[in-house]
């Protein structure tokens, strides 16, 4: 791992979440993603911040009364540490770069209008195995008292095409963990549930609307 790439990469995964980034820069994070669990650790936080932000206008936020003042601004854009790389409308760069921070500074001050940083989770970063190349996934998985949460990133799934997630148990049975529609090039992220217990999982897979086993992640 290259902490130079790692360092600038990890800048990018707010902006990223919110699906502000070019697609060459999407490539270069999902690479990155691949091999780095602390980043796929720090997107996994990151996302349910992004979900709301993502209802944000973004091309109001800075035209409206409750805009962000310069000088928060301005020290938004040091504590990051460097400019923005392109010319973007300032609003839309503020709401990806308030997500960052928001992030890096544990929600403190300055965290105007924006959902309370979640309660920390422990996630488990699982590898997913792909059945298609066209396909990129990663997941993390959540322990709970009633079952495990699976919570699924991908691209590639066929738009509009019916999939089902089932986990494995290590006597072999399948217990269904939900459905989802595929997203083709647009990134989804899908929580699942399962009512099997963490401890008891040895793997899930998502099955096409055929019931052909498209990927898997042993756990
Ligand atoms: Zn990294």
């Amino acid at each position: 791992m290259n902490p130079e790439e790692h360092r600038a990469l990890r800048e990018q995964l707010g902006a990223y979440a919110l699906g502000q980034l070019t697609p060459a820069e999407v490539t270069a994070v999902r690479a990155h993603l691949d091999g780095c669990p602390e980043c796929r650790a720090e997107l996994a936080a990151i996302a349910p911040l992004a979900e709301p932000l993502r209802l944000v206008d973004a091309d109001r936020v800075s035209a409206e009364p409750a805009a962000p003042p310069a000088a928060l601004e301005a020290s938004i854009l040091a504590a990051i540490g460097s400019e923005p790389r392109r010319r973007r409308p300032i609003g839309r760069w503020l709401v990806a770069a308030a997500a960052v921070v928001v992030v890096g500074a544990g929600g403190v001050g300055i965290g105007y209008g924006l959902a309370p940083k979640p309660p920390e989770i422990p996630l488990e970063p699982v590898a997913v195995a792909v059945a298609d190349p066209a396909v990129h996934s990663t997941a993390d998985v959540v322990p709970h008292t009633w079952g495990m949460e699976i919570k699924l990133t991908a691209t590639g799934f066929a738009s509009g095409r019916t999939y089902r997630v089932v986990v494995v148990t290590a006597d072999g049975r399948t217990a269904p963990a939900g459905e989802f529609i595929g997203t083709g090039n647009r990134e989804m992220l899908c929580n699942l549930n399962s009512s099997v217990l963490r401890p008891d999982a040895t793997a899930f897979r998502v099955l096409d609307d055929r019931g052909r086993n498209v990927a898997t992640a042993e756990l």
